[in-house]
């Protein structure tokens, strides 16, 4: 990933908050060589590591307006913080035996008669045969970590979703 043209009104935006936080002159140039000097993240993770920055200012490394390798590595903090606190959500969960998406039990498919997803209880009382992927797969959390400690099972066919 990496900042795109259409991602200069967003970047403009973050980094302008953010100066306006630091109460920071910034100027056009000085935007661009922001710009040239975090071509290599994506438009999130700027915004985030600005978001943070505004969060802290006045305290540790953003006492001043952060310079980029300070935006860089407000960057890689939250995004290990984000890995963090998913994963201890996860973990509790699992230990608890919660359920987090009530429509597939967890398991990233729901089921469905004559084509429409039911719930799992009409489902066992109508017997339904068939499933399809559940919407809940990119937010759930804990599919994820099922789907991660499957074994891995040849390379060919199989789940492609
Ligand atoms: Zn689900």
């Amino acid at each position: 990933m990496s900042l795109t043209a259409s991602d200069r009104p967003r970047f403009w935006r973050a980094l302008g908050d953010t100066a306006k936080v630091y109460n920071h002159a910034l100027d056009d140039d000085r935007r661009e060589h922001y710009w040239r000097a975090l071509q290599d993240l994506d438009i999130q993770q700027v915004e985030a590591a600005c978001e943070a920055a505004e969060k802290r200012a006045g305290t540790g490394n953003c006492r001043f307006f952060p310079l980029p390798g300070t935006i860089r590595a407000l960057t890689s903090e939250s995004t290990s913080i984000q890995r963090a606190s998913v994963t201890a959500m996860t973990q509790a969960a699992l230990k608890q035996g919660d359920v987090y998406c009530l429509g597939c039990d967890d398991t990233g498919w729901a089921p469905t008669i004559d084509g429409r997803v039911v719930s799992l209880l009409e489902a066992v009382k109508r017997n339904a045969r068939h499933v399809r992927p559940c919407s809940c797969r990119a937010s759930n959390h804990i599919y994820a970590a099922k789907k991660a400690r499957e074994p891995k099972i040849g390379q060919s066919g199989g789940d492609r979703y």
